[in-house]
């Protein structure tokens, strides 16, 4: 796109010709269309963070006018824990909200600080995040999920940001499986090209059916099939995104062979993986 600037050019009072400037501004009309749909998404991802706020919130409200009536009328402890434990969960869901919108603000544009990372240790933490809640003390055992990993390598990653990318990721493996059934999760290395790695997790769950499997990364977005079962935000996949973007990769989900679901994802490993600081400054 070209912008035409024109001027007459006088001597001793007449006119004798005319200066015409021409600027190419093509690259400020990218950078102000990239800005408009970036405010755009913004206010869109504002307007349905703040709608999925309002929801939980309204019942917190409308439970706690209903508990302050009920003290007023006496009532007794049985009538009014199923309150209490209705407040419980709208408090719990939208701390899950805001836990969620913060991960992914720090993913989007927090500081990345690359650092050797043993994956294999990190994998094991969130693991045993995810298994111990499950065992209580004095009680009969529940069954574990079945959770397999394979020998991972050392990458050089933000080691907070691919917590949290692990994190949601088995996370979901765990949470998206028949109610009643065993999760089986199988994570495992494969070598790709650039000196990175390949990761899959792959589990038997309840699959995302095809169409949905590229659309799962946008945030809030939910799988219509799943909704209602399985309680989340929509924007688990959509920080995974963001941390693997900001890594360089890329991140995709696939039908497992096996059944259930397969997400993929690559990370660059320590030793080959080019420094991303590194200048070649010039002779000056
Ligand atoms: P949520 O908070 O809803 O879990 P995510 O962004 O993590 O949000 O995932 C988006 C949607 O993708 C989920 O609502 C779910 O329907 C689907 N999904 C994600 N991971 C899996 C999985 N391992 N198996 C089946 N469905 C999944």
């Amino acid at each position: 796109t070209l912008s035409v600037s024109a001027r007459p050019l006088h001597r001793a009072n007449s006119q004798v010709g005319a200066v015409a400037v021409f600027h190419d501004v093509t690259a400020r009309k990218a950078a102000e269309a990239e800005l408009a749909a970036s405010i755009n998404d913004l206010q869109a991802f504002a307007a349905v963070a703040a709608h999925d706020l309002r929801t939980p919130l309204s019942v917190v409200a409308g439970y706690a006018e209903l508990l302050s009536y009920g003290l007023a009328e006496g009532d007794d402890v049985a009538t009014l824990q199923p309150i209490a434990a209705r407040i419980t969960s709208g408090v719990d869901r939208m701390r899950r909200l805001i836990d969620d919108l913060l991960a992914y603000a720090t993913a989007r544009d927090g500081r990345l600080n690359l650092e050797p990372v043993p994956l294999r240790k990190l994998v094991d933490e969130v693991v045993a995040d995810h298994t111990t809640h499950l065992r209580v003390p004095g009680e009969p055992q529940p069954p574990m999920p079945d959770i397999t990993t394979a020998a991972l390598p050392l990458v050089l990653v933000d080691r907070a940001m691919v917590r949290q990318l692990l994190d949601n990721l088995i996370g979901n493996a765990l949470k998206y499986t028949r109610p009643g059934q065993l999760a089986h999760v199988v994570i495992s290395a494969h070598p790709a090209p650039d000196g990175r790695v390949r990761i899959d997790i792959a589990d038997r769950g309840i699959g995302i059916p095809a169409d949905e499997q590229p659309r799962v990364f946008t945030s809030f977005h939910r799988v219509a099939q799943h909704a209602g079962g399985y309680p989340g935000t929509g924007l688990g996949l959509a920080i995974c995104h963001r941390v693997v973007e900001r890594h360089g990769g890329d991140i995709v989900a696939a039908d497992n062979p096996g059944g259930g679901t397969l997400i993929s994802f690559t990370l660059p490993l320590m030793g080959t993986a080019p420094v991303a600081t590194r200048r070649v400054l010039p002779h000056l």
